[in-house]
């Protein structure tokens, strides 16, 4: 079992600060093979704060069905963040395979991305964690080469667990149209696993994780009978009480979670907004997809 290492610590402690400073807020998903679960995982995710998520429950409980149907497209353009002491070999047609693959995990909220035909190649010395964890690094990196009006997908080469990050804001999300935060941070490894960048997408639209706002074993405190399911969780009622648990190393069934509980879970391990094993995760549910679109028209509009 993996132990959080000092660095991984770091960047917890690091984010929480944020967190509670009203800061952008990040996230992270680990894309290897094996399950990083509760307190032996990465750091994980950053939800919502309390106030956001009075936000989001009000989006998600607003009349916007005649509007769900409408197209809606967002540009992209990719900048290609190569470390020069250890270059990798990630192309542009991986990145159009990545954006295509994309497109299809989307399709069902009537949301496509048109990745921009100038990819940029830069260099950096910085790795994915150390970019995560200096916004002074970032903001080096991103600067001279954001884009307006557009997301700004930056892949860069990782060495550690960590293999992607939004910034995103816990709150006041009609903000967005005010600020420069339109990036997703996504790893040279990870560009290639549809689920992660389908994940990191999904925060970008303000989806939360399955198991809610603590990846710690079944710490949700979504009860199974669904009576809250639209105050907790990810308040997504379709994507029931997910406890973080574990999970079959080949067929991807759930198995329970390593200490007993009372609840007996049974959790989508195939949901993109999980922390199950990224080849598992296959799908947003019809609920996830009505909250992207939803999250798109009300605090992404203003991207075309
Ligand atoms: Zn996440």
């Amino acid at each position: 079992m993996k132990r959080l290492s000092p660095l991984l610590l770091a960047l917890c402690l690091f984010t929480s600060c944020q967190l509670l400073q009203k800061a952008p807020t990040t996230d992270t998903t680990d894309t290897s093979d094996h399950q990083d679960h509760g307190k032996e995982g990465p750091c994980g995710s950053q939800p919502c704060s309390e106030p956001g998520a009075g936000e989001l429950i009000d989006l998600y409980e607003s009349d916007m069905e005649d509007d769900l149907m409408i197209e809606k497209s967002f540009k992209i353009v990719a900048h290609i963040v190569q470390n020069p002491s250890t270059p990798s070999d990630l192309d542009k047609a991986t990145v159009v395979a990545a954006i295509n693959e994309l497109n299809r995990n989307f399709a069902g909220a009537h949301i496509s991305f048109d990745l921009q035909s100038n990819v940029s190649n830069t260099s950096s010395i910085h790795y994915l964690s150390a970019i995560r964890s200096d916004q002074q690094f970032e903001k080096t990196i991103t600067d001279p080469l954001d884009v307006d009006n557009t997301i700004n997908l930056y892949l860069v080469q990782t060495n550690s667990l960590l293999a992607g990050y939004t910034p995103v804001l816990a709150e006041d999300f009609k903000d967005y149209v005010n600020l420069d935060l339109n990036r997703i941070f996504i790893s040279h490894k990870a560009i290639k696993q549809p689920a992660t960048v389908a994940h990191e997408f999904g925060h970008f639209f303000n989806l939360q994780h399955t198991f809610g706002n603590s990846p710690l074993e079944a710490s949700t405190t979504e009860r199974l009978d669904g009576s809250n399911c639209q105050q907790a969780g990810d308040f997504i009622c379709d994507t029931p009480p997910d406890p973080n648990g574990q999970q079959d190393c080949c067929d991807c069934s759930y198995l329970g979670t390593t200490q007993p509980t009372n609840v007996e879970f049974n959790p989508l391990t195939n949901n993109f907004m999980s922390y199950y094993k990224y080849c598992c995760r296959t799908a947003f549910t019809p609920g996830q997809l009505r909250a992207v679109k939803m999250a798109a028209l009300e605090y992404r509009g203003y991207l075309n």
